[in-house]
């Protein structure tokens, strides 16, 4: 059977990308590589809007937030968290981890975040060195006004620090015109590549803090990264392979247009939306982003049988909640190489899965409800 997935991370690869990583290896110190790595280095400035540098790990997302921790800060820095899911968690965990000071902006889960709330945050503590948040937290699909944020932090000396993992390229980011310092990217969500990159933009405002940190760091050390990016290097051996994978992803994302893509990532998530809303089920929380849907799933079906269900029955694979939300929702991702076909497959399984369950929903609802979103978008009417 065709397995298909619908999870915020991994996702579908494009044949290209795919072919790209079979190619012959090449030696990272030689000029045929550092060809590559210039291409890619400009592709990333593309998709993250910023002419700071984008320093490349090799490593999960998680390596890159920790290499942000270690490199901007030093122990017993203060720090503002902005929470509201289990990443806003993660980013407190390790900045604990380096012996950081914690204070949390509390975001009840699935809520956005009130920039005012952030805005008094910075002025009852001038201590606070930066500011760590989600463009969107991708355990309860909320996503938060960076651009607000950007508007308070750029008058002040604190730093804005944004894990936009999952949210690069399927939402708008302007990392430059929003006054991002520090931006947060991974490999195996929009950006249609296989697990095992990690990226960080830094701004100038962002580099002064890591000339000053005293935090213990070997492999994540911005100074060496900067350095050998002027040779278009790494310090060490990166993935190669998924570097040739990353150029002709960045190539493709580069030739249908970053607005396009973002426009891509919302009309599927509006589609899924109404699709959700019209089989009669919640959407969970009240600030829903273009990465995943989250659907409050009604209390007698049973979270896990009915994603075992959609694999075994139609190869599809969403993702189930976390922490307190665990067994509550599905999250369905329409992230990446992900299109109009993609999202009646999906909606088709869930509905057919939900009656088997005993749940009552009329057939094709939820279809009729997507297929008039697409229908009506003078996207693909021209085509
Ligand atoms: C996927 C994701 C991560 C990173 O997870 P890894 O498993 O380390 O790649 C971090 N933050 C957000 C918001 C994510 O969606």
């Amino acid at each position: 059977m065709k397995q298909r997935l619908f999870t915020p991370g991994p996702t579908p690869l494009p044949e290209e990308v795919k072919l790209s990583q079979a190619r012959e290896i090449v030696h990272h110190r030689t000029n045929q590589f550092k060809q590559v790595f210039q291409e890619v280095e400009e592709g990333l400035k593309y998709v993250f809007q910023t002419d700071n540098d984008v320093f490349l790990f090799t490593s999960s997302g998680t390596g890159a937030m920790e290499a942000a921790v270690a490199n901007l800060l030093s122990p017993e820095d203060e720090v503002l968290v902005i929470g509201g899911g289990k990443f806003a968690e993660r980013w407190a965990e390790i900045i604990q981890a380096f012996g950081g000071k914690v204070n949390l902006v509390d975001v009840e889960w699935g809520k956005g975040v009130d920039p005012l709330k952030v805005e008094e945050g910075i002025s009852q503590n001038p201590e606070i060195k930066a500011v760590f948040t989600q463009l969107v937290e991708t355990s309860t699909g909320a996503v938060y006004d960076i651009e607000a944020l950007g508007r308070i932090l750029r008058k002040t000396s604190t730093v804005l620090v944004v894990d936009a993992i999952s949210a690069l390229c399927a939402h708008p980011l302007h990392t430059d015109k929003w006054g991002v310092d520090a931006v947060i990217g991974g490999s195996q969500k929009a950006l249609m590549i296989p697990p095992g990159l990690a990226f960080v933009a830094i701004s100038e405002k962002a580099w002064k803090l890591v000339e000053n940190s005293t935090s213990p760091k070997y492999y994540w050390d911005f100074k060496k990264a900067r350095n050998a990016l002027a040779k278009f290097q790494t310090p060490y051996t990166p993935a190669v392979s998924l570097i040739f994978a990353l150029r002709d992803s960045l190539r493709l994302l580069k030739e249908e247009g970053i607005e396009r893509v973002v426009n891509r990532h919302a009309e599927l998530a509006k589609a899924t939306r109404k699709a959700i809303l019209a089989m009669g089920l919640k959407i969970f929380g009240e600030n829903p982003s273009n990465v995943i849907t989250s659907v409050t799933l009604p209390p007698q079906i049973d979270e896990k049988k009915l994603r075992r269900l959609m694999q075994a029955r139609f190869g599809v694979q969403v993702a189930g909640g976390q922490d307190s939300l665990a067994g509550k929702i599905i999250r369905i991702a329409h992230l990446g190489w992900t299109d109009t076909s993609d999202i009646i497959v999906v909606i088709s399984a869930l509905e057919m899965a939900l009656l088997e369950l005993g749940y009552s929903v009329e057939l094709g609802k939820g279809l009729k409800a997507a297929e008039e979103v697409f229908g009506e978008s003078r996207r693909y009417r021209s085509r």
